[in-house]
């Protein structure tokens, strides 16, 4: 069970007004807020050990080294992945999926396939786009229905041997649909291609096993997951990191530098050039000790609970129409009501202190297959209260009021 008033004291910003209401925080999906216990992370290491990583032989460098690589670990357990070297760290979702397209490029040849799901956010869809250019390769896309869910019939047909690579998301940040990712994972290496799986959305609250699910790439950011921004994984089974090209040259990626040559280093630094986000890293580990002190599974029941309650409360106000309607989905509800853009309800929402997403949240082609310019998403997690999903409504009743 989960004590929300206790929790909601560790979020200072919870506290804030804004435009004179109390602050109703329902951008959980484009990030989360931070708790005393990983800022007071951040703030300790440049009070107490700030110093760069793997060089130096001083104490404050290798007390920082430690705790960096201690991150490392527990990040390993939590996705409960083999080796921790097979976990890199990056600045983000973006910046993994960049990594894997960037080294993908010296092992595709022209003609070679590409799947994409229809539910993907651009940083999972144009970083493919540019890799197909190229190289010559073919990006195909695995299509959804009018639900939010994706087609696995269509998935079976698209799959050849002429398929490298599929790239789905755990979780889709724009409708909450839940994808069947296992069992996608299963026929993608019945055919001998890979799986890279954007789990950005999905690991505030679904905690994967990259073991048992078999994946080979699995990438998230820290920062939808009480951590910070601008810091993030890449998973990758040993076997397929090293297949591919380091991404960037520089400092602490080689094992031997001459002007006629260079060695690269061993995993995971091989994919870790120059001075990364130490600090970054450190409260990433920190995140998962948060989340894991409350319980990844009291998470995602409170936050069921939080979205049974809101999607009824919300059906109940006329013409409004929830998009992605998945029997399997996490805590996001995207909506519009009638013909009113979502700008407008976004808002007016605004200045009732309550603070929702509006527009195509970075899916365009989610958008253009309902034929709408975007959504009005609100989407919560487990410091969020029925009060707050309560205040909401009435708000929104407001706003339609003064929009029709
Ligand atoms: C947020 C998000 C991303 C992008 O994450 P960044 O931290 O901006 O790189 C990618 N995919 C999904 C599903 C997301 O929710």
């Amino acid at each position: 069970m989960i004590d929300v008033k206790k929790i909601r004291k560790d979020f200072p910003i919870l506290e804030r007004q804004v435009n004179g209401y109390p602050l109703v925080y329902f951008d959980n999906a484009a990030t989360s807020q931070t708790p005393v216990q990983v800022i007071d992370t951040i703030v300790d290491y440049y009070k107490n050990y700030n110093a760069n990583i793997h060089r130096g032989v001083h104490s404050l460098s290798q007390e920082a080294t430690d705790a960096y690589e201690a991150a490392r670990q527990k990040i390993q357990s939590h996705f409960n992945a083999a080796h921790p070297y097979e976990i890199i760290f990056t600045s983000g979702t973006t910046h993994s999926i960049n990594i894997i397209a960037s080294g993908y490029s010296e092992l595709l040849k022209a003609g070679d396939e590409l799947l994409v799901s229809a539910l993907e956010h651009h940083s999972n869809i144009v970083p493919w786009q540019m890799l197909c250019e190229r190289t010559g390769a073919i990006l195909k896309v695995i299509p959804m229905d009018e639900q939010g869910v994706l087609i696995l019939d269509e998935l079976d047909k698209l799959l050849s041997d002429k398929t490298k690579l599929v790239f789905v998301n755990h979780v889709s940040n724009a409708l909450g649909t839940v994808n069947p990712i296992a069992e996608i994972i299963e026929k993608v290496h019945a055919v001998g291609a890979e799986v890279l799986v954007d789990g950005a959305q999905a690991s505030p609250h679904i905690q994967a096993d990259v073991q048992s699910l078999n994946v080979d790439y699995y990438v998230t950011s820290a920062h939808k997951l009480c951590g910070p921004t601008g810091v993030g994984m890449l998973f990758g089974k040993q076997v397929a990191l090293e297949k591919l090209p380091p991404y960037q040259g520089g400092g602490e990626m080689i094992a031997e530098v001459t002007f006629e040559k260079t060695t690269y280093a061993g995993l995971p630094h091989k994919f870790e050039a120059g001075t990364p986000n130490i600090s970054g890293v450190i409260a990433f580990g920190a995140a998962l000790d948060y989340m894991n002190s409350i319980g990844m599974e009291n998470i995602a029941a409170y936050e069921e609970e939080l979205l049974v309650h809101g999607t009824k409360e919300l059906m109940k106000i006329p013409g409004l129409k929830i998009y992605g309607e998945a029997a399997h989905k996490t805590a996001v509800i995207s909506f519009n009501v009638g013909a009113i853009h979502p700008y407008d309800i976004g808002s007016i929402l605004d200045k009732m202190g309550i603070a929702v997403r509006t527009g195509h949240h970075c899916a365009q082609p989610i958008m253009d297959f309902y034929k709408i310019p975007g959504t009005v998403r609100a989407s919560f997690s487990f410091y969020n209260t029925f009060e707050e999903i309560d205040l909401m409504v009435v708000a929104l009743k407001k706003a339609i009021t003064m929009l029709q």
